[in-house]
């Protein structure tokens, strides 16, 4: 009997000592700024974390994730704070929906709706899109909320452009191709796909007026004020007013505290690793971590910032 239970006590005790804790992370399309971001936190948890093995998935980025996040398919999101909002509201494109299980990690860096356009198809302003074929991001992404909410705000309507639900890349590539003459990208700039597109062809940024930008902002108080600075992008030589958002990571509230805890200790410990993988780690700083969040922090998340003073 007695060996028996000193057996079965060496059992419990492996399976607890090595039993891993599997973390998928849900980012956004290969060339976004989540993807990148997300690899690299993958990276760091499972290098830091005991027993838990940590990977990033490409997605259609943050509408797609809250789904995915709900359905129990992943255990952590990026996604933009405005979404989030809505999600765990049960408002706008997740209208009677709440989730209310939702909890805030941290906010990483502001995300800023980039409206690129071929040069030379007259568009300069938001309302010269009608009638044009604009990318407004792919199916399921925050780009596409964004999107819908600048046309609405300019008057204009899917019904008064060629919709076109593109990742990025498919973005990018359709551009050099002059298959469309405009996509919205809400990405940490400088963003690669439109890096990529400047290389090969004259872009502009379309300014989001200061009209549109009111009547943004009564609607939608998430939006704020963003200038992308000249020379950015290449043949951008002015500076250019837009809006943005904010990136952040989210979880279940189901995630055990202390896991969340060490998460953002190591998160934010490896920062070099972040920065290695996109420029825009160089952002993603405790001191700003509680900036712009939109739902309920996780109390793991709670500690952390109570203990670091923020
Ligand atoms: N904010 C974008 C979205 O949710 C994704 C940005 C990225 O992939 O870096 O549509």
């Amino acid at each position: 009997m007695k060996r028996f239970v000193v057996g079965f006590l060496l059992a419990v005790l492996a399976i607890s000592t090595f039993a891993v804790t599997f973390l998928t992370i849900a980012t956004g399309g290969t060339a976004g700024v989540y993807y990148p971001l997300g690899a690299a936190m993958a990276d760091i948890w499972t290098r830091n974390l005991k027993n838990v093995n940590a990977s990033a998935q490409s997605t259609g980025a943050s509408v797609a994730n809250v789904n995915l996040l709900k359905n129990k398919e992943v255990d952590v999101i990026f996604v933009q704070n405005d979404v989030v909002y809505y999600a765990y509201a049960g408002i706008e494109l997740f209208k009677d929906q709440p989730f209310k299980g939702l909890r805030g990690l941290a906010t990483l860096y502001p995300e800023t709706i980039q409206i690129v356009a071929l040069a030379d198809k007259g568009i300069n302003s938001v309302y010269d899109l009608k009638g044009k074929r604009v990318a407004v991001g792919a199916a399921g992404s925050g780009t596409e909320v964004n999107a819908r909410h600048i046309l609405l705000a300019a008057g204009i309507t899917y019904n008064d452009i060629k919709v076109q639900y593109l990742s990025f890349a498919e973005a990018a590539e359709n551009l050099k191709n002059e298959n469309i003459d405009a996509a919205f990208v809400t990405a940490g700039h400088p963003t690669a796909a439109i890096i990529d597109v400047s290389a090969v062809k004259k872009i502009t940024i379309v300014p989001v007026d200061e009209k549109i930008v009111q009547i943004l902002q009564k609607n939608y108080p998430f939006y704020t004020k963003i200038i992308i600075p000249a020379n950015t992008y290449k043949g951008v030589d002015k500076d250019v007013e837009t809006v943005a958002v904010k990136a952040m990571l989210a979880v279940r509230e189901d995630l055990p505290a202390d896991l969340v805890y060490e998460m953002l200790k190591t998160l934010y410990a490896n920062q070099k690793r972040l920065i290695e993988a996109h420029a825009k780690g160089e952002m993603i700083l405790p001191e700003t971590g509680k900036e712009g969040m939109s739902i309920p922090l996780h109390p793991g998340a709670e500690k952390f910032f109570a203990e670091m003073g923020i």
